[in-house]
């Protein structure tokens, strides 16, 4: 399992090894939902709802930059219901963080409660203080989408271990090439490839990785018999996505840290949250734990009015929810019930060149007031 930063001249070429002369370079979309299939089956393709050509070819992908297997799912949701659903049972308890995406709060909420699973949230900043006795799971987002606040992962890996729980890792915002959770003892990996994987704003996709083949054949028999399948066309494009993927984040993630720099000595954006920052709370810990810092900024302006002016007045991003895209965007998370103050913005930083880009940023900060 990595403990570094996955080898991306080796990804462009993965699929070479299977190609027969003549065969085309770049992968083919197969939409099959059946197979030709005489006599026994077994060993081959049967069904598009078990098994499909493109789909692996995103998994393999995929599991080349994990380390360890995967299984792809029509969205991150999807990757994240899978791991809930197929791992626990009534009598269970799972801990979620409080401050992190806030779709699976709203998932258990919604039913856990009724397969009789209990479900106990806390921030991401003191997740290891209590401990996690009595927990069946424990899942992790860090750093914390919005909010960009850290944990520690193998601290929280061990003690978990310890208390015998099994240890989930959200590491959308970081990617295989910002963070390694796997390496750092969570038992599963999860990710809304939705975001920088495909990069592009255009797919739904999400994939759980595990090194525990007990967990994966579990997580696959979930979307066997779930239907919770992708789409082959997805894949595909989640494929072709990977191929740029450590060029696009390297390219996010030095624009984040110049623009953030910049940001927090302008004085125009309040309080900036960034884990690359020297004096941000995460920044130790990020240090020590993350191989890149990431491409997301949290600012603070002074109101509603003034992020909603800034987000709009800016030439550069796009105003929408979402991060990881090619094009910059910002939103005003309160907008959707985060705990967080009226005035901040998330700002995910996108493939423009970095100086265009601060420029259209202070710009409209300076006209936002
Ligand atoms: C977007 C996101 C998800 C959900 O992904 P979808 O593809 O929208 O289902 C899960 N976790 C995090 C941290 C996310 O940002």
């Amino acid at each position: 399992m990595h403990d570094k930063t996955p080898d991306a001249g080796r990804l462009q070429h993965l699929r070479r090894a299977h190609l027969a002369k003549g065969d085309p370079v770049p992968l083919p979309i197969t939409l099959a939902s059946t197979f030709h299939l005489p006599g026994e089956p077994g060993g081959v393709h049967h069904y598009g709802r078990t098994d499909n050509p493109t789909w692996e070819a995103a998994e393999e992908a995929l599991a080349f930059l994990e380390g360890a297997a995967c299984v792809a799912f029509p969205s991150g949701m999807a990757a994240i219901s899978a791991v809930i659903f197929a791992l626990l049972k009534s009598g269970d308890r799972l801990l979620l963080p409080s401050d992190g995406y806030y779709t699976p709060r709203v998932l258990a909420e919604r039913f856990l409660a009724g397969f009789g699973i209990a479900v106990d949230y806390r921030p991401t900043r003191s997740f290891l203080d209590g401990g996690f006795d009595g927990y069946r799971m424990v899942y992790i987002e860090t750093p914390s989408n919005p909010g960009l606040d850290v944990c520690d992962i193998r601290a929280v890996a061990d003690a978990a271990h310890a208390a015998g729980a099994i240890v989930v890792a959200d590491n959308t915002t970081m990617t295989p090439f910002g963070q390694r959770p796997l390496a750092l003892g969570v038992d599963i990996l999860l990710s809304a490839d939705t975001k920088a994987p495909n990069g592009h704003s255009d797919v739904l996709f999400g994939h759980v990785a595990s090194a525990d083949e007990s967990i994966i054949a579990a997580i696959r028999q979930w979307r066997t018999l779930s239907g919770a399948i992708p789409g082959p066309f997805e894949a595909w494009l989640l494929h072709r996505g990977l191929e740029t993927l450590e060029l696009r984040f390297d390219r996010m993630c030095s624009s984040a840290q110049a623009i953030a720099e910049r940001l927090a000595s302008s004085g125009l954006a309040g309080e900036v949250r960034y884990p690359g920052l020297p004096g941000d709370p995460s920044h130790a810990l990020a240090s020590r734990q993350m191989l890149r810092y990431g491409s997301l900024i949290g600012l603070t302006l002074a109101g509603a009015e003034q992020a909603e002016a800034f987000i709009d007045g800016c030439a550069l991003l796009q105003p929408a929810t979402s991060f990881g895209s090619v094009h910059s965007s910002a939103e005003r998370r309160a907008r959707w019930g985060d705990a967080v103050a009226p005035g901040f913005v998330r700002l995910s930083i996108g493939c423009e060149p970095t100086q265009e880009l601060w420029e259209a940023i202070d710009s409209a900060l300076r006209a936002a007031g």
